[in-house]
């Protein structure tokens, strides 16, 4: 039995979340839930959008699957994201981009994945104002930051059959912060001699991606250069309705699909849960369940690629109920026919 927080978030989250867990708990796999909120709502409950009561179960059961969560404008307090991140230490953001059979995109064959360090660099909000008229921002980069990152994408490269890593930067105008990171990487790609190694400065890197991103594989960033370069693989493939991603530190795994809590289709089940349900299959892949991850991939791809019981994003007429109950019906077949 796995021990899962489900952190519902809230818009869309409270649906595309409780579709995952339905499929997930169709797929045998024996999770025990613990449901926790997080989110605007809960500055009136507890002061803060991200209870303690949430970031105690995370801490506890180490795995979480979360739904999105709207981020409060003016309130003062930060993003649930970076604060779950940074109380977690998830250094490690992970997200595929791949073309799937059924999903309208520009692009054929592309295949990446974006490794991004999620803690450093410019998102540590280490800003302040210069007198009046300026403002001024500080990007940390450490040792010990770049070479963590460095090692999780080549150990993950070489787990999953991955053959090349591409360093992003910009260390031809930042040469100390991103200098150092590239330093740091290319020490550690010496010690993996089996996967090829390369760099490319971040605007290259845009127009190459726009133009041949089937020539890429796995993209390692530092946090912004990651943020802004993983929105884009996204829409290479199809955009968010299908992206999920991955948050992972030592001590704990957040999965969570790209998208946001899409506040005006909120309550009205017709949001696409296959993000989340794909962050879901990441997860159950992290927990060593694969055969229950592949079954449930196989389900909704299956469903994606005939095209006609989908979402209204994608072109459908389906809820979200009724997309869900589809994936538990096509995997209950596969249990049948085996
Ligand atoms: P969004 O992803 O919520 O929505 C962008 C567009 O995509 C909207 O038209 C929306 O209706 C549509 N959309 C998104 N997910 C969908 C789904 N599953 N099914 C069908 N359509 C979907 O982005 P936004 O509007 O910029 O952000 C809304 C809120 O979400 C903001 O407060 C933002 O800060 C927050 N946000 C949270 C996360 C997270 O929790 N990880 C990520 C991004 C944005």
């Amino acid at each position: 039995m796995h021990h899962v927080t489900l952190i519902r978030g809230d818009g869309i989250g409270y649906e595309v979340t409780e579709a995952a867990r339905r499929v997930i708990d169709a797929s045998g796999v024996r999770i025990a839930w613990e449901i926790c909120e997080a989110g605007a709502g809960q500055i009136e409950v507890c002061g803060k959008p991200l209870p303690d009561g949430t970031l105690d179960s995370v801490r506890r059961n180490r795995v979480a699957l979360k739904g999105p969560v709207t981020t409060p404008i003016g309130t003062g307090f930060r993003s649930v994201n970076v604060e779950l991140r940074k109380a977690l230490d998830l250094y490690a953001n992970l997200r595929p981009a791949k073309t799937l059979d059924g999903i309208p995109s520009r692009y054929q064959g592309v295949d990446l994945v974006v490794v991004r360090e999620n803690t450093e660099d410019l998102y540590m909000g280490v800003e302040h104002p210069v007198g009046k008229d300026a403002a001024e921002s500080i990007k940390i980069i450490t040792r010990a930051g770049c070479e963590r990152i460095a090692r999780f994408a080549f150990d993950y490269a070489l787990r999953h059959g991955r053959r090349r890593v591409t360093a992003v930067h910009k260390a031809n105008i930042m040469k100390l912060t991103d200098g150092l990171f590239l330093q740091v990487v290319r020490e550690v790609a010496a010690g993996y001699p089996q996967i090829a190694y390369d760099e490319r400065i971040v605007d290259a890197m845009c127009m190459q991606l726009v133009q041949r991103p089937e020539d890429y594989d796995l993209l390692l960033c530092p946090n912004l250069y990651g943020d802004i370069l993983s929105d884009l693989c996204a829409g290479l493939v199809g955009g968010l309705g299908v992206a999920p991603s991955a948050n992972i530190g030592r001590e704990a795994a957040v999965f969570e699909a790209i998208h946001g809590s899409a506040p005006e289709i909120a309550g009205q089940n017709i949001a696409n849960p296959t993000a989340l349900i794909l962050s879901g299959v990441m997860m159950l892949r992290h927990l060593g369940e694969e055969a229950a991850a592949a079954r449930i991939e196989q389900a909704v791809l299956g469903l994606l690629r005939e095209g006609r019981e989908v979402t209204a994003d994608l072109g459908g007429t389906l809820s979200t109920d009724d997309f869900t109950c589809a994936v538990i019906d096509r995997l209950s077949m596969q249990t049948t026919s085996q």
